[in-house]
């Protein structure tokens, strides 16, 4: 490959994996006189096997082990990635990804809201914080940069009754709960003062999960009043259709956000 190729290469996964991940550019440069010393033994499919387990193992000793130490000892705390509370992520990209980072009294938060739950009922979080540096923003949540944020999916049953604790979409965003007749159309108004943006995560997203998530308007209320209720919130964002719906319009910390951000009928943004 030509030095230049090799430069250009280097610097988009190195920003790409930084972007994406925070901590996967810098394991990309550690990984780098690995990747030599194994290109100098091994050629063809051999090595290039090898390089990208190396490159794995780095990157899962610096997830699991190194990031979630050095981020406690600096204030912020990785919130659970598998099934063992009632707070679980959306998807394992969340985790994998190093984007499920909060301050602990964020955390703190979450599970107290747990506790008034119905019964089966789990909180599912969408997109958190990184693990390090206040004002390191994620692309697409320009405010998840200081770990007092994050992202909620609703909360969906079926037709049974039974609650699903899974997003609608597999990210988690862009399935909106649309205002139903006679309520607020907030995407409609922004789209007419020109805010193309407002409901671009729900154009772009074309996969849904199953039709028959039902939004389930106890649980969603009960949980919404959790939060607001909880002296350590700070705001909350839902659009105002469902603020309406849940009737939740007495409760100060419920806010709309503006026509500047991303529209909120497909998840809940809660910050200290
Ligand atoms: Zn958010």
């Amino acid at each position: 490959m030509k030095p230049i190729r090799k430069v250009l290469k280097f610097l988009f996964l190195f920003v790409g994996l930084t972007a994406v991940t925070q901590v996967g550019g810098l394991v990309y440069l550690v990984y780098q006189p690995i990747s030599l010393q194994i290109k100098t033994r091994f050629i063809g499919i051999r090595g290039l096997l090898l390089r990208v387990s190396a490159f794995l193992a780095l990157y899962l000793v610096a997830t699991l082990v190194l990031t979630p130490y050095l981020a406690s000892k600096l204030g912020r705390v990785p919130l659970p990635r598998l099934e063992e509370t009632r707070l679980k992520p959306a998807n394992s990209f969340l985790w994998i990804a190093n984007r499920n980072y909060v301050k602990p009294e964020l955390k703190e938060l979450l599970m107290q809201a747990t506790g008034s739950l119905p019964q089966g009922v789990k909180i599912v979080y969408l997109d958190a914080n990184f693990p390090f540096l206040d004002g390191f923003p994620m692309i697409g949540h320009l405010s998840h940069n200081d770990g007092e944020k994050i992202d909620l999916a609703f909360i969906y049953s079926n037709k049974s009754g039974d609650y699903l604790n899974r997003g609608k979409s597999f990210s988690g965003y862009g399935i909106v709960e649309e205002p139903i007749s006679g309520e607020a159309d907030q995407s409609e108004v922004c789209a007419r003062q020109g805010f193309w943006q407002y409901s671009l995560s729900s154009d772009l997203t074309f996969y849904e999960r199953h039709k028959d998530y039902k939004f389930d308007n106890d649980a969603n209320k009960r949980l919404l009043v959790a939060l607001a209720t909880n002296a350590k919130t700070g705001k909350i964002f839902i659009e105002p259709h469902l603020e309406s719906r849940l009737n939740l319009t007495a409760f100060s910390k419920v806010r709309f956000h503006g026509c500047h951000a991303a529209r909120h009928d497909d998840h809940i943004h809660l910050q200290l």
